[in-house]
C-alpha cells in the first residue's frame, strides 16, 4: 500500500507522514532526503542524478521514481511526501504503480491561503541561541523575547510574507493540478488541514486498510 500525502507547504504533510510511519512502521519517502542521501552515498542512481544537477538540469522524473522505489523494499507500505509535484510526475508515477500492481491512496490536506500564510510567516528564531518559536503553535512567554536567554526574536527572510506568497503561488501553479488528476481517478480523500494533528491522523487510518 502506498499513501501519497498531498498539500501545500505549511499544511503539515511532513508531520502526518512521520505519525503514520511511527504507527505503521512504513517507509517515509521524502524525495528531497532520498535524493541527498543517494548522491552522498554515490549509488548508481545517485551518481546519475548528480550529473544532471551539476549541469544545472532537473533530475528526470523517472530517475526520481526509481530512487523512491529503491527505498521502498521490505516495508509493507510507504508514504510519499513531496512527490508528485507536477502533473507529469503524477502520470509517470501512475504508470509505475500500475506496472508494479500497487494500490495507493492520496490524502489532500486542505487549508485556505490565509491560514497557510499565517502558519508559514509565524516562525521566529532567537537571534542569540537559535531556539525556534511559532507565534501560533509555540509562542514565547514574552512577546518578541526568547524564553531561555531573553534575547530578541527575529523572522528569517525565508519566512517573510513576500517569500511565502511566492512559494505558495509556485505550488498553486505547478502542483495544485495534481489534485484534480487524482480526484478524477477516484483516489483522493480531502481532509481539513486545520484539524488537530491527531484527528487528521485518525482520519487517515480509518481510510486505509
Ligand atoms: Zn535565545
Amino acid at each position: 500500500m502506498i499513501v501519497i500525502m498531498f498539500g501545500p507547504p505549511g499544511s503539515g504533510k511532513g508531520t502526518q507522514s512521520s505519525l503514520l510511519k511511527e504507527k505503521r512502521g512504513w517507509s517515509h519517502l521524502s524525495t528531497g532526503d532520498i535524493l541527498r542521501s543517494e548522491v552522498k552515498q554515490q549509488t548508481e542512481l545517485g551518481l546519475k542524478a548528480k550529473a544532471f544537477m551539476e549541469s544545472g538540469q532537473l533530475v528526470p522524473d523517472q530517475l526520481v521514481i526509481d530512487m523512491l522505489f529503491a527505498h521502498m523494499d521490505g516495508a509493507e507500505g510507504a508514504i510519499l511526501d513531496g512527490f508528485p509535484r507536477t502533473l507529469t510526475q503524477a502520470q509517470a508515477l501512475e504508470a509505475e504503480l500500475g506496472k508494479r500492481e500497487l494500490d495507493y491512496k492520496v490524502f489532500s490536506l486542505e487549508l485556505s491561503q490565509e491560514e497557510l500564510e499565517t502558519r508559514l510567516t509565524g516562525r521566529r528564531v532567537c537571534s542569540s541561541c537559535g531556539t525556534l518559536y511559532h507565534l501560533n503553535f509555540f509562542p514565547p512567554a514574552q512577546e518578541g523575547q526568547c524564553d531561555s536567554c531573553q534575547s530578541q526574536l527575529e523572522q528569517r527572510p525565508d519566512d517573510s510574507l513576500e517569500v511565502v506568497r511566492k512559494r505558495l503561488s509556485v505550488y498553486f501553479e505547478q502542483t495544485y493540478p495534481v489534485k484534480a488528476f487524482y480526484e478524477e481517478l477516484g483516489k483522493l480523500k480531502s481532509l481539513d488541514g486545520t484539524m488537530d494533528k491527531h484527528e487528521i491522523q485518525n482520519s487517515i487510518h480509518m481510510n486505509i486498510n
